[in-house]
C-alpha cells in the first residue's frame, strides 16, 4: 500500500481523477460512437489505479457515466431507457443474453428498425460487484442482455493474470465500435481508446516499478462471459 506520505502529495486531477504526474487529459481526443455507450461505474472501481470506464467516457463525446450501484430510481438512465428514439441493450452474460456478432451491424440493417439508435449499458465493475448492480437495479433487468466473447485476452492481462477471458471496460468499447465499423480503417479514431490505455498501462507499470509502490495496477474488469 502506499504510504500516507505519498497520498497526501498525490495532487489529483480533477477531470481523470489520476495523480497528476500520472494525468493523461491532454492525450484525450474525443468522438461521436456508433453505437452510444452508458458507463454504469461502481464506487470501489472509481478508486482503481486505472479506471478504464472513466477513460473510455472522456473519449467519447456521447457516453455517459454513472457512479453507483443502485440505478433503480436515476432519472437520467430512465430517461433514456424510455427514449422511444434509442434500443438500449445491457452488456451482461446472462442464459438469455444475445451475442453481439448477431446483432443487426450493417448500417443497411439498421435503417429498417425506423432508424433508432442503438445504446449499449455496461457496467465497470468485478464481475462479483456487477452481479449486485444487476440485482439491485431493477431497471436495468427488464431491457435485453447482449454478451460478447473476446477472440483474444486483454493485452494488459496477459501479462499480469494469465488466463482470464475478460476485457476492460475500454478494450470491450473499443471491440463494440469496430464491430460496427465500416471494415478496419487503422485511422478510425475509436482505436485512439486503445492507444491511451496501453500508454496508461505501461505508464501505471513504470511508476509502480519505480520505488513508488509496490502494489500492482488494479484494473477494471468486465468478465464478459460466465466462467468455463
Ligand atoms: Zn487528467
Amino acid at each position: 500500500m502506499p504510504e500516507q506520505e505519498d497520498l497526501k502529495s498525490r495532487e489529483e486531477c480533477y477531470r481523470c481523477r489520476k495523480a497528476k504526474v500520472m494525468c493523461y487529459c491532454a492525450q484525450i481526443k474525443p468522438f461521436a460512437s456508433d453505437p452510444e455507450f452508458v458507463i454504469l461505474i461502481h464506487p470501489k472501481e472509481t478508486r482503481k489505479a486505472i479506471n478504464t470506464g472513466r477513460m473510455a467516457f472522456l473519449n467519447l463525446q456521447n457516453a455517459k457515466l454513472l457512479v453507483g450501484n443502485d440505478f433503480s430510481g436515476d432519472p437520467s438512465l430512465s430517461r433514456l431507457l424510455n427514449d422511444p428514439s434509442k434500443r438500449c441493450y445491457l452488456l451482461f452474460p446472462g442464459p438469455a443474453a444475445i451475442d453481439i456478432h448477431d446483432l443487426p451491424c450493417s448500417p443497411s440493417d439498421r435503417a429498417g428498425k425506423a432508424g433508432l439508435s442503438d445504446v449499449f449499458i455496461i457496467l465497470d465493475a468485478t464481475w462479483s460487484m456487477a452481479k449486485k448492480m444487476f440485482r439491485l437495479s431493477q431497471n436495468l433487468q427488464k431491457i435485453p442482455q447482449v454478451m460478447f466473447k473476446p477472440e483474444k485476452a486483454s493485452e494488459f492481462l496477459i501479462r499480469q493474470q494469465p488466463g482470464f477471458d475478460c476485457y476492460s471496460t475500454i478494450e470491450t468499447i473499443h471491440h463494440m465500435i469496430e464491430l460496427r465499423a465500416n471494415g478496419h480503417d487503422a485511422a478510425a479514431p475509436h482505436h485512439h481508446l486503445l492507444h491511451i490505455f496501453r500508454d496508461m498501462v505501461q505508464k501505471q507499470i513504470d511508476y509502480e516499478n519505480g520505488a513508488f509502490s509496490t502494489e500492482s495496477p488494479a484494473l477494471s474488469q468486465n468478465r464478459l462471459s460466465p466462467s468455463h
